[in-house]
């Protein structure tokens, strides 16, 4: 049985780390931090549907539905309170799954907790610092605790800025900040509900003047919130440290306060434990090379997709849903990895484009006019009244986990659905 070493314990390595077990392979998932890993950055992600398709081929995707809400459609409004449009985000599954909105910290808890129930091995607090290939046609890894441990093929899930990626190829680029801090958090308190006239199962977004605002009213009434804020430097991490939830919720009811609209009002009302302090946020330019003879990256690491565009999540899923097949069905190493990426690069770089396209040029000075474009009413308009039809290329994609999908000739998507 092959032996798969998994450098990543976010959201590509333990999908990864299960199909792999589905399609034969051992594979053993080494995450840097301890098991909260992945849960101190970002509020919530929304998993669109052709990322729960792929999850479903490994009887996976009720692990979202379950942890997660409905979530199909997008409202954006302007900093004055008018209502822009109303935007679909993806159709729905034949069993009637659409497009869902999951706490971060849960997803990432809900999936490595079940890839180690279906008995995928585990090693915490396991940094890789370096991998190289052994005599034997494997590869060996390198962790920062000194130890070593060798397998068939090593797979980087280890995010944006993948140690992974710069193994296989030294001048790959480097994530770049795109001048953006991220915020998010959690209230309870439905007192606001009536005072502010929320709807429970609306997903908002909202153009303020100074900072960009979305949130959703979760079933039980729970309101989830993220906001971007424009920043010229990058947050150090000193000042990560020693910055208060309750300095961070100044500065951005400051920001929020000259809005029309709920922002201000949510964001002061939520309580310290349940604040997402400010973070980075990064873009990464084209990487060019994914993969050598027994190394191969997944998720993140391989291409960020904007975090706007919703599919960041669903690529990596994807990614490791079509890398497992190629393992699987491709003796040679080498040979299964170059496959993957060529079933890979065109469907991720079309899925990238379009993210940076209606998420502005995010240089470094990005945020003005990020908010210029998106601000557009009549870009969200048109894009509203063609419907989701346009973006059916992205969100009916399906993946074909049966063996025949890979065999010479035959087509490698369907996208009959
Ligand atoms: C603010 C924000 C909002 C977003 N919203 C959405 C959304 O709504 N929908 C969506 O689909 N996507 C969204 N995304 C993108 C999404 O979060 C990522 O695409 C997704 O997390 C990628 O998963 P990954 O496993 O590749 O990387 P990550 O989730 O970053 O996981 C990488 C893991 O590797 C570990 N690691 C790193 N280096 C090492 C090392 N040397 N050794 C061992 N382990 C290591 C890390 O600790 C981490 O656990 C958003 C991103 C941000 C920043």
């Amino acid at each position: 049985m092959k032996k798969a070493l998994i450098i990543g314990g976010g959201i590509a390595g333990p999908v990864t780390a299960m199909a792999l077990r589905q399609a034969g392979l051992e594979p053993i998932v080494c995450e840097a931090y301890d098991d909260v890993a992945g849960t101190q950055i970002g509020a919530y992600l929304t998993v669109a549907v052709n990322g729960l398709s792929a999850l479903a081929l490994l009887n996976a995707h009720s692990i979202v539905t379950e942890i997660g809400h409905p979530s199909g459609t997008l409202s954006f409004s302007t900093s004055s309170g008018k209502h822009i449009t109303d935007m679909p985000i993806g159709g729905t599954l034949p069993d009637g799954t659409v497009t869902h909105s999951v706490k971060r910290r849960d997803m990432y808890r809900a999936l490595n907790a079940e890839a180690a129930r279906r008995g995928v091995r585990y090693e915490y607090n396991k940094r890789l610092v370096n991998a190289t290939p052994t005599a034997q046609g494997g590869v060996s890894a390198t962790f920062a605790d000194g130890t070593t441990i060798e397998a068939d093929v090593l797979i980087g899930a280890d995010g944006i800025r993948s140690r992974t990626r710069e193994i296989i190829d030294p001048t790959a680029p480097k994530a770049h900040f795109l001048g953006i801090y991220g915020l998010g958090g959690f209230v309870t308190d439905r007192s606001l509900h009536d005072a502010l006239g929320l709807r429970p199962g609306v997903y908002s977004m909202i153009f303020g003047k100074k900072a960009f605002f979305g949130y959703f009213v979760a079933p039980d009434g729970e309101i989830w919130w993220f906001a971007n804020m424009p920043r010229s430097r990058e947050l150090s991490r000193s000042e990560s440290e020693n910055t208060t939830p309750a300095q961070w919720r100044d500065q951005l009811v400051a920001l929020l306060w000259a809005d029309r609209g709920p922002a201000a009002r949510i964001v002061a009302a939520t309580p310290d434990d349940t604040f997402v302090p400010g973070f980075n946020q990064y873009d990464m330019p084209t990487v060019t090379t994914w993969h050598n003879d027994n190394m191969v990256i997944v998720g993140d690491a391989a291409h960020a997709v904007a975090s706007s565009s919703g599919q960041g999540v669903s690529m990596a899923v994807e990614d490791a849903v079509m890398l497992a097949t190629c393992l699987r069905d491709i003796p040679d190493t080498a040979t299964a990895l170059a496959a993957y990426e060529d079933r890979r690069r065109e469907r991720v770089e079309r899925v990238v484009a379009h993210g940076a396209q209606t998420s502005g040029d995010k240089a470094s000075n990005g945020f003005g006019r990020l908010l210029v474009r998106l601000v557009t009413p009549y870009f969200l308009k048109k894009a509203a009244k063609a419907g989701v039809a346009p973006l059916n290329w992205m969100f009916d994609y399906r993946i074909n986990w049966g063996p025949e999908h890979l065999a010479p000739g035959q087509p490698v998507i369907d996208r009959s659905r």
